[in-house]
């Protein structure tokens, strides 16, 4: 049973408490499910971590989901420890044994004291364990290998195979894992007691149980990380995300194969010896799972569904239909972040001067100083090395690193200087005219969201965090085919019954207008058969289509009829004035919006529903217009019950309206710099009234 739903991997901590902002060597976790991976998710202590992961185990049984999570710590120690210790050979014995042990606080833990009263019960006090990291010593837990002993093997048979990896017998320094095990193992054993019927502990029991707990490692897909680390990625959270990320991607067999090993006692590292393929799995993007046929469904037996409903559905059932990439910073404006972006590095990075002045030691100074000068300046990118001495003041300017000895910056304006020496008068506050390191971003913090619309001012900050490198949604490309035979390209010859194609322009505009990529698809005449082929197209070239015109239920009508053919048609009777009709579908699961032929409602049907439906499935955040509430210059008695939209301006701090409603008046649309909201329960306003304009701007033209 090698298939599961969800993957988790987790980063493991054996330190204490690493405080409410994500750092490195924190606990990390991510989650994949159903092959979407999540944002990396940083845990500040084991306590937060056991309770999330206690969650994490009920929900996905609950949802009837099979679950692997893998720790990034040995399971099992080396052949042979079980036994001295616990009396048999069971390593989830052990697991018992130490979990009985072990204390466990944010800020505290007896791991070192464990360890030692190990060793003195059956290492003579001279090992297995090492590496007392502690300032007070412990009797049997050596703090270097000077005089240290082991009976048992320093490394486990599937570590000899793993390069870099660490003994599980030291406890302490860069990399060491020792300590990761003795803090983990007590979580797992409690998580498998807990959930004693469904919990399988690999490759020690049979996985024939909806969740497993499995031993990774991330150093097998090492290279992988250390690129995430180039592109500016704390390197806790690129590895739990590739780790996942590949998990999540190995096909059933596959990951039967990695699982089937045989190592009973000591445990073993999942994927060890099948690096290539989990750098594989690792780095191939997956494409979005399509969407379902009844995503545009509306409810049935309602004659006329409202604006709000309509939105509330699109929300709920579109998902981005777009792969992911990695852009240099430089190229990624207008760009939809597919990951959320970590801070790299803190902004500022080191304590600095606000200001050119002179630096020194403050503390509340009240009254008149005068404080010798020492030798030497700190500026921007060139620190002063030396330590101020108390009562004594440098040369500092705007952007230097604060030097040692020196915490408050004083204004040169403010003070008078011989060259030899500074007065001043106070009181001058301690601290004042310097920037914290981090009062800006912390390094590990979130600097930007996944979904945002990567604008000029997050170049900046991107920058400023040391992110050169960001992963991106590919842009959405969008459709866009006009359908009427009485349509004819501007500028070419025009017969008195035809008209000129003025929805293409406009809609192909929007599109670029709200980030997407156009493609013109042309136009099409009232013929079924034309039609079909340009859809046929149009799904192998974008990822959604916009038609116009032939939506509605008529003879000519061939959008709605051929969407009815596929199967996944919805006609859209929204209570909604302009708009009608509107008839939305999949076409070979590519999404289609039917708008109407009238440039009015086209227009408007796109502003209200394309245009944030096409932000989920590029990615991005769900979209609402942005509006203001301002006095009415106009009178208008309206049918409750359904929701209109007025070409508008403001003028004089009122909104004014286009003088005729016709849906086919192009000029009110240039007239207008935007649209007045009017509610569905709304009957008559008069002038003076409060209505919503919302700018053209606000809907992201
Ligand atoms: P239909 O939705 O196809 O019934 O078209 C409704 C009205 O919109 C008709 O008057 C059409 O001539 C007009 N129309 C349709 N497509 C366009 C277009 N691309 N540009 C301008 N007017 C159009
Ligand atoms: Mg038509």
């Amino acid at each position: 049973m090698s298939r599961f739903d969800t993957f988790v991997v987790v980063d493991w901590s054996g330190g204490n408490d690493r405080g409410p902002t994500a750092k490195k060597d924190a606990i990390w976790a991510c989650i994949a499910r159903d092959g979407q991976v999540e944002g990396p998710v940083y845990q500040r202590n084991r306590q937060v971590a056991e309770d999330w992961l206690r969650d994490l185990v009920e929900t996905e049984i609950a949802a009837g989901r099979r679950l692997l999570i893998g720790f990034d710590f040995p399971f099992g120690y080396s052949a042979g420890f079980c036994r001295a210790l616990t009396g048999n050979d069971d390593p989830l014995a052990l697991w018992d044994w130490i979990e009985s042990r072990i204390e466990d606080a944010p800020k505290g833990n007896n791991r070192f004291d464990l360890a030692g009263e190990i060793n003195r019960r059956i290492g003579n006090g001279r090992g297995p364990f090492w590496g007392n990291g502690l300032r007070r010593d412990i009797d049997g837990l050596p703090r270097n290998k000077a005089n240290y002993a082991n009976d048992f093997a320093e490394r486990r048979a599937c570590e000899t195979l793993a390069k870099g990896s660490f003994s599980c017998w030291q406890l302490s320094g860069a990399g060491a894992v020792g300590s990761q095990v003795l803090m983990g193992v007590p979580v797992l054993a409690r998580l498998r007691r807990q959930f004693s019927e469904t919990v399988a502990v690999w490759p020690f029991e049979p996985l024939d149980t909806p969740v497993a707990l499995v031993e990774i490692w991330p150093g097998l897909i090492n290279p992988a990380v250390k690129q995430a680390e180039a592109n500016g990625e704390l390197r806790d959270a690129a590895q739990v995300r590739l780790l996942v990320r590949a998990l999540s991607r190995l096909d059933p067999a596959t990951l039967g194969e990695l699982l089937a090993v045989d190592a009973p006692e000591e445990g073993w590292i999942m994927g060890l010896g099948h690096e290539e393929r989990l750098m594989k799995a690792a780095s191939t993007p997956i494409a979005p799972p399509p969407l379902r046929n009844d995503c545009f469904a509306l409810p049935a037996g309602v004659a006329w569904t409202p604006v709000e409903d309509a939105l509330d559905m699109l929300r709920t059932r579109l998902r981005p239909v777009t792969r992911t990439e990695t852009i240099p910073l430089q190229d990624a404006s207008g760009r939809v972040l597919a990951q959320d972006v970590i801070a790299a590095r803190s902004n500022p990075p080191l304590p600095n001067s606000a200001v050119d002045g002179y630096g020194f030691a403050g503390g509340a100074l009240e009254g008149p100083h005068v404080l010798p000068l020492i030798e030497g300046r700190a500026a921007a990118g060139v620190p002063f090395d030396g330590i101020v001495p108390a009562g004594h003041a440098i040369r500092i300017l705007t952007g230097a690193a604060v030097p040692g000895g020196v915490d408050t910056v004083i204004l040169e304006e403010d003070v008078t200087c011989d060259g030899r020496q500074i007065a001043f008068r106070g009181p001058l506050k301690s601290g004042a005219n310097t920037r914290k390191a981090g009062e800006d971003v912390v390094a590990g913090d979130v600097a930007l969201r996944a979904g945002r619309e990567i604008t000029a001012v997050d170049l900046a900050l991107m920058s400023a965090v040391g992110v050169a490198h960001v992963p991106v949604r590919k842009r959405l490309r969008v459709a866009v085919l006009s359908t009427g035979d009485e349509l004819v390209e501007p500028g070419e010859a025009v017969a008195a019954e035809q008209i000129f194609d003025a929805n293409r322009p406009m809609l192909l505009s929007m599109a670029r207008a709200f980030g997407f990529d156009p493609v013109d698809l042309g136009r099409v005449a009232d013929d079924r058969e034309a039609l079909r082929d340009q859809l046929d197209a149009a799904a192998k070239s974008a990822d959604v289509i916009l038609t116009s015109g032939g939506a509605s239920a008529g003879d000519e009508d061939h959008v709605s009829a051929l969407l009815q053919q596929a199967g996944a048609m919805q006609e859209w009777r929204i209570a909604i004035k302009p708009g009608r009709p509107l008839a939305l579908g999949l076409w070979h699961g590519v999404p289609v919006f039917g708008l109407p032929g009238n440039p009015v409602a086209a227009m408007v049907c796109t502003l209200v529903f394309a245009r944030p439906a096409m932000s989920l499935l590029a990615g991005a955040a769900w979209r609402e217009p942005q509006g203001f509430d301002v006095p009415a210059a106009f009178e208008k008695r309206k049918k409750p019950g359904r929701r209109e939209y007025l070409r508008a301006r403001m003028r004089d701090g009122r909104a004014e309206v286009f003088a005729s409603e016709g849906s086919g008046r192009i000029s009110g649309l240039s007239w207008a710099d935007g649209l007045v909201e009017i509610g569905d329960g709304a009957r008559h306003i008069r002038p003076g009234d409060t209505v919503r304009f919302i700018p053209y701007g606000g809907f992201g033209l």
